[in-house]
C-alpha cells in the first residue's frame, strides 16, 4: 500500500469539489489531490439534450432510490446523482438559479457568520460569466459560463402572457435584484455545450503540476489520528491506496455520499454506527439528518393546437430538423435546459418574497425524460423552501453499498399548503385568456381532482423531486449541526465539508449555483487560513 502526501485532499469532483480544487491549486505552493469515484467524462454530458440520456444511465449516475414511504405512496423514487468529473453538474438540467437574498440572510440569522447575502453576492459574481443583468448583481468574467436561452415562439409568448394576466410581472433577470415574476430560464450552457464544473473549473487547470485529479478513485474511508483527520483511503485500479493530507481533507461528495462517508468512517450517531459494527471515532448527532428536497408534482395539459410543442415539432422529420438546427445554430430541442420558462410566485397574500415556483416544459415526457407520443405541456410546481426533513444514513459498513434515503415529504403542514397553492396557481395560469385556443384538457392530475385531500394523495402517489437534496451535514452551532460556519466538522481537526450537504435550509430554487458558491467560499476561507 503506497502512501502519498498532499496539502489538501478534496473528496468528490462535483459542483463544489471542482470549484474548490481549482481555487486551492491556484497557489502553486499547495499540493492538491482531487479524488472522484466516477469516470473522467461521458459523451452525453457534453450537449444539453444528453440530460435525458444520463438521468437513468449507470455509467455516469449513482442511481440511488429512496426507501418506500407514506409520502411517496409506498414508492421508491429515483435519486439521481452525477458519478463523473463535474458530479451532478455534469448530468443536471442546467437551470441556473441562485436563490433569494433572504435565503442567505436566513443562514446568517441562524448564526452563520459570513453567509449573509451581502457576503455571498461577491462569490456568486466571481464564479460566473453572464452577459445580461446589472453589474451590481452579475459577474462578467468568472469560470462558469451562464447564458439566456435563444428560444421563442407562440407557446412561450402565451405562457408568459398568461402569467402576466394572473398578476406575475415579467422578470428579465431572476438572479438579479429580485426573483419575483415570470421569465425565461438562464442556463449553464454556452455555445450549445453543457457548462459543467469539470469543463469550467477543471479543464482549464489540468496542467497545473500541483493539482492531481484522479477519476475512478472512490474514497472508502477518512483516516484519523485521535480527533485529527490525517488523510483518506481510496481504491483505484483494483488497489487500495492511502493519501496523507498535511493541511486538511475536504469532503465534497454531495448531500447523499458525504454523510455516508462520515458514518462509514466512524463519525455520526453512536447507536447507528454500533449497529453496523463501525467503531465510533466521534459522536455527532446531526450526520445524515435534516435532508430537504423539492417534492414536485408534474401537472400536464394536452395541446391540441398543432406544431407548438416539441412532441409535435420533433416527430419524424421534425427530429432531423431539430438535429440540423442544433448542428448549425446550437439551438432548439437539443440545446434546451430542463425547463425553458419559470415563474416565482406567492401562493398567499402578504408574503415578503415568492414561496413557490412553477416551471414549464414545452412537451410531455415519459418518466425518464423521453418525448411522449401525445402533444402537451408539463408544469412542475413546488414550495421553494420546503421545511419537511428526512435523513440519509449508511445501510452498511461497506462504503460501496447505497445508503438509505428517507424524505418524509409533506410532513410539515406548510409544505402541503404551499404545494396546494402552487397547483391552484398553475391551474389559474393555464386557464388564462392568453392560452385560449392553445391549451386543451388537463391530463394530470385531471380537472376532476379538486379536494385538498385528494390532491395531496395524488401528489404523494405521483410526485418526484427536482433532484435537489441538501442539508445532511448542516452548517450551524446547534446540537444537530455537523459543520461550523467555516465548514469545519464540529469536534474534529483537519476536516471540512463543502457541498450541498452543508446548507441548513433549502435555497429558493435549483441547487447547482449555490453548491458551486459553497465550493468557492470554502476555498476563500481555507486560503485565508480561517
Ligand atoms: C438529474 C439532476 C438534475 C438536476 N437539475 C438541476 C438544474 O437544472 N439546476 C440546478 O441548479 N441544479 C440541478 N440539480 C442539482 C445540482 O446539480 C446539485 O445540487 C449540485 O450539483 C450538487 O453539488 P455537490 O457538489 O453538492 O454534489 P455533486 O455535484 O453531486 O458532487 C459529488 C461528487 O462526489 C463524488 N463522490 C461521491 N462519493 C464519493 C467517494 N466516496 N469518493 C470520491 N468521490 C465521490 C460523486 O461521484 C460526485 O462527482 C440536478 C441534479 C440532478 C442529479
Amino acid at each position: 500500500m503506497a502512501e502519498e502526501r498532499f496539502d489538501y485532499i478534496v473528496v468528490g469532483a462535483g459542483s463544489a469539489g471542482s470549484a474548490l480544487a481549482n481555487r486551492l491549486s491556484a497557489d502553486p505552493t499547495k499540493r492538491v489531490l482531487l479524488l472522484e469515484a466516477g469516470r473522467p467524462s461521458h459523451p452525453w454530458s457534453r450537449i444539453p439534450v444528453g440530460f435525458a440520456r444520463l438521468i437513468d444511465n449507470p455509467a455516469a449516475n449513482w442511481l440511488y432510490s429512496s426507501e418506500p414511504e407514506e409520502s411517496t405512496g409506498g414508492r421508491r423514487i429515483p435519486v439521481p446523482r452525477g458519478r463523473l468529473l463535474g458530479g451532478s453538474s455534469a448530468i443536471n438540467g442546467m437551470v441556473f438559479v441562485r436563490g433569494q437574498a433572504e435565503d442567505f440572510d436566513g443562514w446568517a440569522q441562524l448564526g452563520n457568520r459570513g453567509w449573509s447575502y451581502r457576503d455571498v453576492l461577491p462569490v456568486f459574481r466571481k464564479m460566473e460569466s453572464y452577459a445580461g443583468g446589472e453589474d451590481e448583481y452579475r459577474g462578467r468574467d468568472g469560470p462558469l459560463k451562464v447564458s439566456d436561452l435563444d428560444e421563442s415562439g407562440p407557446l412561450y409568448d402565451a405562457i408568459i402572457g398568461a402569467g402576466q394576466e394572473i398578476g406575475l410581472a415579467w422578470n428579465a433577470d431572476y438572479n438579479g435584484a429580485s426573483q419575483d415574476g415570470i421569465g425565461m430560464t438562464q442556463a449553464s450552457i454556452s455555445g450549445g455545450r453543457r457548462m459543467s464544473t469539470a469543463r469550467c473549473y477543471l479543464d482549464p487547470v489540468r496542467s497545473r503540476p500541483n493539482l492531481d485529479i484522479r477519476a475512478n478513485a472512490p474514497t472508502e474511508a477518512l483516516l484519523f489520528e485521535g480527533r485529527r483527520c490525517t488523510g483518506v483511503r481510496y481504491r483505484r485500479g483494483g488497489e487500495v491506496h492511502e493519501a496523507h493530507a498535511d493541511a486538511e481533507v475536504v469532503v465534497s461528495a454531495g448531500a447523499v455520499a458525504s454523510p455516508q462517508l462520515l458514518e462509514v468512517s466512524g463519525i455520526g450517531q453512536p447507536e447507528r454506527l454500533n449497529a453496523l459494527g463501525i467503531p465510533v471515532v466521534h459522536e455527532l448527532a446531526g450526520v445524515g439528518e435534516n435532508l430537504r428536497d423539492h417534492y414536485a408534482p408534474r401537472m400536464k395539459w394536452r395541446i391540441p393546437a398543432k406544431g407548438l410543442t416539441y412532441n409535435d415539432r420533433a416527430r419524424g422529420l421534425g427530429l432531423v430538423w431539430q438535429a440540423l438546427k442544433f448542428a448549425a445554430a446550437r439551438t432548439g430541442l437539443l440545446g434546451l435546459p430542463a425547463s425553458p420558462v419559470r415563474a416565482y410566485i406567492r401562493t398567499r397574500p402578504g408574503l415578503a418574497s415568492p414561496d413557490a415556483m412553477i416551471s414549464f416544459i414545452p412537451f410531455l415526457a415519459t418518466p425518464n425524460f423521453k418525448l411522449a407520443k401525445e402533444s402537451g405541456i408539463t408544469a412542475i410546481t413546488h414550495p421553494l423552501r420546503s421545511e419537511s426533513t428526512g435523513s440519509i444514513h449508511a445501510a452498511s459498513a461497506d462504503p460501496a453499498a447505497p445508503p438509505e434515503i428517507r424524505f418524509n415529504f409533506l410532513s410539515a403542514e406548510i409544505d402541503r399548503t404551499i404545494t396546494l397553492g402552487g397547483m391552484r396557481m398553475t391551474r389559474q395560469l393555464m386557464a388564462a385568456a392568453a392560452l385560449d385556443g392553445i391549451v386543451g384538457e388537463e391530463i394530470a392530475p385531471g380537472e376532476k381532482l379538486e379536494g385538498e385531500d385528494e390532491l395531496i394523495a395524488w401528489v404523494m402517489e405521483n410526485a418526484e423531486t427536482t433532484y435537489h437534496p441538501v442539508g445532511t451535514c448542516k452548517m450551524g452551532s446547534d446540537p444537530m449541526a455537523v459543520v461550523d460556519d467555516r465548514l469545519r466538522v464540529h469536534g474534529m481537526e483537519g476536516l471540512r465539508i463543502a457541498d450541498a450537504s452543508i446548507m441548513p435550509t433549502l435555497t429558493s430554487g435549483n441547487t447547482n449555483a449555490p453548491s458551486i458558491m459553497i465550493g468557492e467560499k470554502a476555498a476563500e476561507m481555507i486560503l485565508a487560513g480561517s
